[in-house]
């Protein structure tokens, strides 16, 4: 595996030394919870890399290699873009590599049609199974379904470059991300439309039982898959021990929910699985969808402390913070469409983004994600640069 040696930039170098100073500060500050400023999380770096160097995104999932030194130089290749809240020019104390077929692992397991892209992360289609066939449907083998022996493969080969081979990058060790679970992808109700596609909207009027017994079997399914590769990895599952774990409340596409709907099917199912495991609902909720209208009811009955991924300007960031509460971690993103615009309209945006209402006397930052292609370079400097000046508390 040919790997870079050295830094296209130096610590030493007085601007450098000053961002990551400033960086420092505005972490430290943050978390203390008394901010000099709104932190970027910058994760740009991997789109960035492969557009640079004309990669085609499917060579990534083919070869368990390839997936190590892509992760190591785009972890390397942040460190020398300047357009975030990162430290330049330093290698962490370890590098850490996961094997990733996020987000379509617990799909291809139930058989639904996967597409790899030159230009993304993969995607799957979507079953449209009838409701009998939704209640025939055995649940798929926890280690042999669908892409989970290549998770398998990938999780050796890795094992044998980072702990049996001792790999290093930048004169440091590079370690296998542990319990390595297989994606799944969105959460319950995602995987309830992989399956039987919108018509189970339709359920939750016509076929109410029929709806809470699929959901119920689906929960059931992710917990026994994550319970399967964590003890593969030596590890105990948290949800086998009480007040040890806690029952995950992501879920992509529940925006298309009312909040009465959302409780009475997937908000009482998770307190369900809260009392029969002996846990608490995640206080982490992700969620990059639409869904403002939801937070104040779940917010009663999870009491979840921190949101993430908020989209902004689909979602009103303000709002959301004046019903949730300020005592609630928001990371927000400003959306890659606006980003896609160029340098101008993401300075404007970000500025017109940080009102005080939205930064409040701290408890937010902002990702730059970068997940699609096609984002100039300049309008991540044009984004750290406005949020640099209208994101300070003092
Ligand atoms: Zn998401």
């Amino acid at each position: 595996m040919k790997l870079s040696t050295r830094f296209e930039l130096d610590a030493q170098t007085p601007w450098v030394a000053r961002h990551n100073d400033e960086v420092r500060e505005v972490w430290d500050s943050y978390r203390a919870d008394r901010p000099v400023r709104v932190p970027v999380l910058f994760t740009a770096a991997r789109t960035l890399y492969h557009e640079r160097h004309g990669l085609d995104w499917r060579g990534y999932y083919e070869d368990p290699d390839e997936m190590i030194r892509l992760q190591l130089e785009a972890a390397k290749y942040q460190r020398e873009l300047p357009w975030g809240d990162h430290p330049l020019g330093e290698s962490p104390e370890r590098w850490e590599v996961r094997v990733d077929f996020h987000p379509i692992v617990t799909a291809a397991s139930f058989g639904c049609p996967v597409l790899f892209r030159p230009d993304a992360v993969p995607a799957h289609h979507s079953l449209g199974l009838s409701m009998e066939e939704c209640q025939a449907l055995e649940t798929p083998d926890l280690l042999t379904s669908g892409l989970l022996p290549k998770h398998a493969t990938f999780i050796a080969q890795f094992d044998q470059r980072c702990a049996a081979e001792g790999l290093r990058f930048m004169g440091k060790p590079v370690a296998r991300f542990k319990p390595t679970i297989p994606s799944t992808g969105g959460g319950i109700f995602s995987t309830a439309l992989d399956l039987r596609g919108p018509e189970i909207m339709s359920d939750m009027y016509e076929a109410p039982e029929f709806a809470h017994a699929f959901l119920e079997r689906i929960a059931e399914w992710r917990i026994a898959l994550e319970r399967t590769w964590t003890e593969r990895d030596g590890m105990e599952y948290p949800l086998d021990h009480p007040g040890r774990g806690e029952i995950e409340v992501t879920d992509h596409g529940i925006d298309m929910l009312s909040a009465e709907t959302y409780e009475t099917f997937l908000g009482s199912l998770i307190d369900r699985l809260a009392r029969k495991y002996g846990q608490v609902p995640s206080p982490f909720f992700h969620h990059c969808g639409r869904g403002t209208h939801l937070f104040r009811a779940v917010k009663q009955r999870c009491k979840f402390d921190r949101l993430h991924a908020l989209t902004w300007p689909l979602n009103n960031i303000g709002r959301i913070r004046a019903e949730v509460g300020y005592d609630v971690w928001i990371t927000a993103v400003i959306a890659d469409t606006t980003l896609q615009q160029g340098p101008e309209a993401t300075y404007a945006a970000v500025r017109s983004f940080l009102t005080p209402e939205v930064k409040g006397s701290g408890r937010i930052c902002v990702w730059a994600a970068g997940e699609v292609a096609g984002i100039p370079a300049a309008s991540y400097e044009a984004f750290y640069a406005a949020v640099k000046e209208f994101g300070r508390y003092r």
